[in-house]
């Protein structure tokens, strides 16, 4: 069954500073994504912290949240009938070397951390991100 779903991605510091910032939001529309917010901004160490707190204690945690902080990132949240699975397959393989031809990490990521793009893996992380980058009128339609 079809479902009209909202998610939340980030154009990751690595890609905005390679100049992917276009590119990848012309995936995102090419490929059926509708643009309901976006912004560019920077976050602290402590944020990037809050925002992968379901990461914390793992070996790449402080590596991870050092650098989401290194840089201005983008912020979207976007609309699609099932825009979750669409986008996580849009994305590609959170290792680049295993991402398949035409996925954003495969044209984009350097490695296994600097990979170009996050996009919220299950419907409660969805509302997480979204609530955690976008306030309510934000969203609103
Ligand atoms: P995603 O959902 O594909 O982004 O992957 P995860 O939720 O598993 O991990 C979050 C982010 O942590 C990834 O996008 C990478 O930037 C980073 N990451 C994941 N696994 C590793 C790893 O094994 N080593 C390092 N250095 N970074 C990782």
């Amino acid at each position: 069954m079809k479902t009209l779903q909202w998610t939340l991605t980030i154009i990751k510091p690595d890609a905005v500073r390679k100049h992917g910032i276009g590119d990848i939001i012309e995936q995102f529309e090419k490929n059926g994504f509708r643009i309901l917010c976006m912004k560019m901004l920077e976050i602290s160490k402590h944020q990037a912290e809050q925002f992968y707190a379901v990461h914390a204690g793992k070996a790449f945690f402080n590596s991870l949240t050092d650098f989401m902080s290194s840089g201005p990132i983008v912020v979207l949240a976007l609309e699609k009938e099932n825009a979750i699975a669409d986008l996580r397959k849009l994305m590609g393989a959170t290792n680049p070397a295993n991402a398949e031809e035409g996925t954003i990490r495969k044209k984009w990521a350097t490695s296994i951390e600097l990979n170009a793009i996050h996009g919220s893996d299950a419907e409660d992380s969805a509302r997480f991100e979204l609530s955690y980058f976008f306030a309510g009128y934000e969203l609103a339609q």
